[in-house]
């Protein structure tokens, strides 16, 4: 007798669990995908300590029909796809029919459904045995609750973190949802208490309000493009609200948030220097596409898919935010700080005593605005916290009903800003470090050294675009020395190096010689460019000229760049300026950090309380 057997149902819808159902949040991401399946309008997340006690989801959806609300419990029941051509050109968030199967099996779960035009259906399942088959009311919608997940695997229940981790993955993903779903109005009570709600008007502005509070809703900025494949929409945040990861970062490809690090990448090129180094932009983009174009069979829990034509998209989505970037006047206002400062420090912050890194003490003071329902829960401090802020977040919201407010906001957004930076008239230095200027628009602070660094940037950057095929001989000529595999490896390609102007001569064993070098090499750097380009190629990289000469009028601009405490008299001030504003991008440093702040006359007329 042979010794395989085929698996129970019940014992392999347990073994799919291990894969779909990874925590609460997973349940609470299952569900709310067929809720979303289903064409709900609302959808309300009832949770009870995260989860763990229970998860009630109802929606007012399709619903199921009687006869199919003990399939839809099967293993790989779906009313969503038929056949293999389907499979390729999925437009539901679910399909592959795992996801009731599994919570099932390790829950204990009662559905409620009705279409509407026949009487429902309860059902009640213990880990996967039906207990309790009944009628239901007529409410069309569907209604589940998962108790006691994972009731039956011990050790699965072991391996789940706190109450507060297990809030947070789940808020996450109701976040993402909601992101992506912005016709939907999403409804969400943790412990009998409210945490947010969503409008459902197809406002995705108001939704990243909701989710990320106002202070980062009106400094996101607008994007829209098309091309032949894509349709990309939604909102970047200004450079000057930025964070310490790439979470802010929501990626939706019809209807599904995704996660990508290619596509991530092409948000942060589209920011290009605009980011200081380590710091992430909040991003919300949906791109729409033809089902034909990607692949989401690629993982259980459907947040990892794959396209045909990847690096095209990647090229629309850079070129959508440098432009959207490039477009804008970026000046940030001082007035932006967070209310709860008190009087005194905001008066310090304004006027930058102890300060000295105006840009990022800008930066830090947003950055304490993050609101909980993003965080990742270790960070909190106890529950009570977390509910007072969410609290603060819901009369935050009510702003929001007023009609006011949101012009406010919109005004703010959608006002074309032409002229990049205004004429400014200097009045002084503070501490040899910040130029202090003025115009009709009130007070504005410079940062010398970043705006130097600016300038001498592009400066470089023109002249590093020269030809390349002009040399210059060196005076002394410089030897190389390599590894022997190393020395193997820039023999073979050494073309490579010719094609871009600089021949290197085996000299002795491993070592090479360079006699003359390209003429846009910038003076004082040679050796260190050289040598650059050398280990690119060793590391089997293409050299990538537009890259290297990106990195060496960094490094050009920040050496001769002058310093923090180095007293200019008006003439200087008023050159240096005057310079600035003929910058492609006069508002950040190359190195992403803000040269200009901004103290608008209203603002200081409310600092001295002329008005109030
Ligand atoms: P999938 O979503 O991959 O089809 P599921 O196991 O999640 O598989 O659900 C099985 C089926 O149950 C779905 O195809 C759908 O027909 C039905 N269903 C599940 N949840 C709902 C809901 N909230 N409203 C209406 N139908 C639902
Ligand atoms: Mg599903």
């Amino acid at each position: 007798m042979g010794k395989i057997i085929e698996l129970p149902e019940a014992l392999s819808n347990k073994i799919a669990a291990g894969e779909v159902v990874e925590r609460p949040a997973s349940v609470v991401k299952e569900l709310l995908e067929n809720s979303i399946d289903a064409n709900s309008s609302w959808i309300r997340i009832e949770l009870e300590e995260a989860g763990l006690r229970s998860i009630k989801i109802i929606d007012d959806g399709d619903g199921i029909e009687n006869d199919d609300v003990e399939t839809a419990f099967y293993r790989h029941a779906t009313s969503k796809i038929g056949d293999e051509q389907d499979l390729f050109r999925v437009s539901t968030l679910g399909f592959r029919g795992e996801a009731l199967a599994s919570i099932a099996s390790v829950s204990q779960l009662t559905l409620r459904t009705s279409t509407g035009t026949e009487t429902g259906k309860e059902l009640v399942i213990h880990g996967g045995n039906l207990i309790s088959e009944q009628k239901h009311t007529k409410r069309k919608g569907t209604e589940i609750n998962v108790e006691n997940l994972f009731y039956n695997t011990p050790a699965r229940l072991k391996y789940l973190k706190t109450v507060h981790t297990e809030l947070g993955h789940i808020t996450d993903v109701i976040n993402r949802m909601a992101i992506a779903h912005p016709e939907i109005r999403f409804e969400c009570d943790h412990n009998h208490k409210r945490l947010f709600f969503t409008p459902g008007n197809s406002q995705l502005l108001q939704v990243i309000q909701q989710i990320y509070g106002m202070k980062i809703a009106k400094n996101m900025l607008p994007v829209e493009t098309t091309s032949l494949d894509y349709h990309v929409k939604g909102f970047i945040g200004k450079p000057e609200i930025t964070r310490s990861n790439r979470n802010y970062i929501s990626l939706i490809v019809n209807g599904r948030y995704i996660k990508n690090p290619f596509l991530n990448k092409a948000i942060l090129d589209g920011y290009h220097t605009f980011l200081p180094i380590g710091r992430y932009p909040v991003v919300v983009l949906q791109i729409e596409m033809d089902p034909y174009l990607v692949d989401v069979n690629v993982h259980p829990a459907k947040t990892e898919v794959r396209f045909s034509k990847e690096k095209e998209l990647f090229e629309v989505i850079k070129e959508a935010v440098y432009h959207v970037l490039h477009r804008q006047r970026l000046i940030p206002e001082a007035s932006k700080q967070p209310k709860e400062k008190s009087e005194q420090e905001s008066l310090d912050f304004s006027l930058g005593v102890n300060k000295p890194e105006q840009g990022e003490a800008v930066q830090e003071r947003v950055d304490s605005f993050d609101t909980p329902l993003t965080k990742k829960t270790e960070e909190f401090g106890d529950a009570s916290q977390l509910f007072e802020d969410v609290n603060q977040l819901e009369s935050e919201s009510d702003l929001n009903d007023s009609h006011e407010q949101q012009e406010k906001v919109e005004s703010y957004h959608f006002k074309e800003e032409r002229e990049r930076l205004p004429y400014l008239s200097p009045i002084g230095q503070l501490h040899g470090t910040y130029i202090l200027a003025q115009n009709e628009q009130g007070l504005y602070m410079i940062d010398q050294h970043a705006a130097q660094e600016r300038i001498k940037y592009e400066f470089y950057k023109k002249q590093l675009g020269q030809p390349i095929k002009e040399v210059q001989e060196l005076a002394i000529p410089l030897t190389f020395e390599f590894t022997p595999q190393e020395a193997i490896s820039i023999q073979e390609n050494g073309q490579e190096l010719e094609k871009v102007g600089l021949f290197l001569e085996p000299f002795g064993d491993n070592s090479f010689i360079v006699r003359s070098y390209p003429s846009w090499f910038p003076t004082g750097e040679e050796e260190q460019i050289i040598r650059d380009m050398i280990e690119e190629l060793i590391e089997g990289k293409s050299i990538d000229l537009e890259k290297i000469r990106e990195e060496a009028a960094i490094l050009m601009s920040c050496k001769r760049s002058i310093k923090a405490n180095h007293y200019l008299n008006r003439d200087e001030m008023e050159y240096l300026l005057n310079e600035l504003r003929t910058c492609h991008d006069p508002f950040t440093c190359p190195h992403g950090r803000p040269i200009v702040v901004h103290f608008s006359d209203y603002e200081l007329q409310r600092m001295f309380k002329r008005i109030m």
